[in-house]
């Protein structure tokens, strides 16, 4: 006779169930999904094979390692930041508090920005406040062809986007520069696109996001007293560094677009449009260097 009956082992089925639990008490988003991606990063699987194995019982070490993670969670460190990584257009990044966790919205810059380089030929790009490592990192993927250059101030930021740039086979098309904006990027290089997503949260409006953002740097959020801040200085830099034709490309808030659209018209860019994301909030701003 046993004691110990299977019904009474924290199974993964037992420990999904009251994990989803005990979040939605806690007011912590997505309570499921969350509790799987937690026990499948420690079990070191997927959630698909969570599924697989529901009635497998956890060791003590799982169990401790998972129980530290649901701490943390609840402590409103990010889910990315205790599992490692985040999906970003289709490929696994690296992320750690050194980075901001790239966004779904960022996705829609990044092909806004392969829609103006060529398929088949060389371009120059540069990605500006690269900090993960996401977009630098996705255009080179996407476009082999393509010579992708990225600054960012933060030395700790660089550290992750360049590991990024290795695990995901673009290192040797990729060329990282640490310092502010455009200031680190050597003077006579031009370019056939200049994307960022830069700081564009107003210095006020920090104190009010949820607590997970505010784990994420600060340096990466904080656009100034209205927000525009990081962005004027830096189309003043990129617009001057376009090639004929190149494109500038800009994520930004809501309701930044008109304000932004003149930041870029004022440096003399053409076609300057705004685009929305599929929220249809405003999110990107776009303008070219006329063609010669
Ligand atoms: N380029 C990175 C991203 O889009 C980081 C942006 C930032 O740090 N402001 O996620």
């Amino acid at each position: 006779m046993s004691e110990a009956k299977p019904a009474e082992a924290w199974t993964i089925r037992k420990v999904l169930d009251w994990t989803r639990g005990h979040f939605e008490k806690q007011a912590i988003d997505a309570p499921r999904l969350t509790a799987e991606l937690l026990l499948a990063h420690v079990l070191a699987t997927t959630r698909v094979k969570l599924f697989m194995d529901l009635d497998r019982p956890l060791t003590k070490d799982e169990l401790g390692t998972y129980r530290s993670l649901i701490q943390r969670r609840l402590a409103h460190e990010p889910t990315q930041y205790l599992v490692g990584h985040k999906e970003f257009y289709g490929r696994r990044f690296v992320v750690d508090a050194r980075v901001l966790i790239p966004r779904s919205e960022t996705e829609l810059l990044v092909e806004a920005g392969l829609s103006v380089l060529p398929k088949d030929a060389p371009a120059r790009v540069l990605d500006v406040c690269t900090g993960s490592g996401c977009i630098a990192v996705s255009i080179a993927a996407e476009r082999p062809h393509a010579s992708v250059w990225a600054s960012d101030v933060s030395p700790g930021a660089l550290e992750v986007a360049k590991q990024n740039a290795e695990a995901l086979g673009v290192s040797s098309r990729v060329t990282f520069f640490q310092g502010s904006l455009l200031e680190p990027v050597p003077a006579d290089a031009r370019f056939d696109l200049v994307v960022s997503n830069p700081p564009y949260i107003p210095t006020g409006e920090l104190a009010g996001l949820e607590p997970e953002v505010r784990r994420e740097p600060h340096l990466a959020l904080d656009g100034g007293d209205d927000g525009l801040v990081v962005i004027r200085p830096l189309v003043a830099a990129a617009a001057p560094r376009l090639n004929p034709g190149g494109w500038l490309a800009l994520e930004i808030a809501e309701d930044q677009g008109a304000r932004v659209k003149a930041v870029l018209e004022a440096a003399g860019l053409h076609d300057v449009r705004i685009e929305k994301d599929l929220a249809r909030h405003e999110r990107l701003v776009l303008g070219r260097r006329a063609p010669t």
